[in-house]
């Protein structure tokens, strides 16, 4: 018999969920709610391959949660609200209190409270979804899937910034990392292909936000982001890694306070900063009709992807089973993924399979697989990732372990 599990993620202005008939994880339908707080929010449902888009006011997050509900009973995907059998809930930072995903309880909700500090713009969207969902359906099983768990095994070497040690004890100031629930699913998908656990990896998620993984013994060893998703890489709108002085400088020169160019460090820099685009596709079009500062834009996020998988290609001695990329650019770019190679080629003797890169993209018929040859020393490869897969396995996991405490978790099957 099919059971309905709903996951849902909240952003500061918007709220995201999809509903799914497990254990079989067929999507029944999916919902966009955004602009929430403003008077022209609205929402978009996409099941059967139509897509009805509607304009409502919603003024806050515990009214998202009311419509999602209208809609899934208006529209019958459910029959009634305890056809719900569990819910998952993405959240962004566990802190250091999670390294896994978690049945939400008065305490972990507390725990995800006091980490609103590490997450101020994502945390309270989220919290008032798990309250909301709670006095909805006290019953139900809620379950917390972090973006910074799978980072939690990392050494303290690498998670420790070289700061007055106070920072870390009293204010929490460390490399959480973010992207885990990804570069969990790529290292569980690649522990099944080497039919091993404890694989070698270097992970690439690179879409709008980019980070890094360096998994060793199947575990994540060092990654790219750090306290917030603005460290580490190039990105569409963040400017990874700089020289923290900067802020200060600018503050100065240019007028302006801490928080307004921390802003532009989150929201126009990046490729957006640079060539003045965000999106990968437009930047790539703009450098091959010769914009120079597009071109400049790919070569900079190009030399800091192949910087640390460098920095991680020694961390792991030499011993990589595979170097994976994943996310919208990482799946889909396939003149920059053919550019990192090469420029990696003569150092980590690595070989690039031109033809077979060039077959591998989502709008192509293949999605993944290796792109290098038989001859190079290092795999590498591009495997789709899939974030949603992750929390809806955790959530049906967690759900059936609380509703049949004694009986077998029943295995998920794949779509
Ligand atoms: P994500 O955040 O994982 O959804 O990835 C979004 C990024 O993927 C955007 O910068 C897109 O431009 C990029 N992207 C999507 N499709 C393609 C494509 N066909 N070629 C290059 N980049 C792409």
């Amino acid at each position: 018999m099919c059971e309905k599990f709903l996951i849902i993620n909240a952003g500061s202005s918007s709220l995201k969920f999809s509903l799914y008939d497990m254990p079989v994880a067929k999507e029944i339908v999916n919902g966009y709610i955004e602009k929430i707080g403003n008077q022209d929010s609205f929402y978009t449902l996409k099941y059967n391959g139509q897509k009805q888009e509607k304009n409502r006011v919603i003024m806050n997050h515990t009214e998202a949660v009311k419509v999602m509900l209208e809609e899934l009973l208006e529209n019958q995907f459910i029959s009634d609200i305890s056809d719900i059998k569990g819910i998952g809930h993405r959240v962004l930072h566990g802190g250091e209190f999670y390294s896994e995903s978690v049945i939400i309880d008065d305490e972990v909700l507390n725990n995800i409270k006091s980490l609103t500090k590490l997450g101020p713009l994502h945390h309270p969207g989220e919290i008032a979804g798990i309250e909301s969902m709670q006095s909805i359906m006290p019953e139900v099983p809620q379950i917390a899937v972090f973006d910074t768990a799978f980072h939690q095994t990392m050494p303290k070497e690498n998670y420790m910034y070289a700061v007055p040690y106070s920072w870390y004890e009293e204010n929490g100031v460390r490399k959480y990392g973010f992207h885990g629930t990804s570069h969990k699913y790529i290292t569980e998908t690649m522990k099944n292909y080497f039919n091993k656990d404890n694989v070698n990896l270097i992970i690439c998620h690179i879409g709008s936000g980019a980070s890094m993984c360096c998994v060793k013994d199947g575990k994540c060893y060092d990654t790219t982001m750090g306290l917030t998703p603005l460290d580490g890489l190039v990105m569409g709108t963040r400017s990874g890694n700089i020289d923290s002085s900067i802020i200060e400088y600018i503050c100065k020169e240019r007028n302006m306070s801490v928080e307004e160019v921390t802003s532009e460090l989150n929201k126009r820099s990046g490729l957006l900063g640079i060539a003045g685009k965000n999106d990968f596709r437009d930047v790539e079009n703009l450098a091959n009709s010769g914009n120079e500062k597009a071109q400049l834009a790919i070569k900079m996020l190009k030399n800091s992807i192949a910087k640390y998988i460098a920095q991680y290609y020694v961390e792991l001695d030499g011993k990589v089973d595979a170097i994976v990329f994943t996310a919208g650019i990482g799946e889909n770019a396939v003149s920059l993924r053919a550019s990192i190679v090469n420029s990696l080629s003569s150092a980590l003797n690595i070989e690039l399979d031109q033809e077979a890169n060039n077959s591998i993209a989502r709008f192509k018929e293949k999605q993944s697989g290796m792109i290098t040859t038989e001859d190079s020393k290092i795999k590498v490869m591009v495997i789709p990732t899939n974030e949603e897969y992750m929390i809806l396995k955790d959530t049906y996991d967690m759900a059936n372990k609380k509703i049949e405490k004694s009986s077998k978790v029943k295995n998920l099957e794949y779509k």
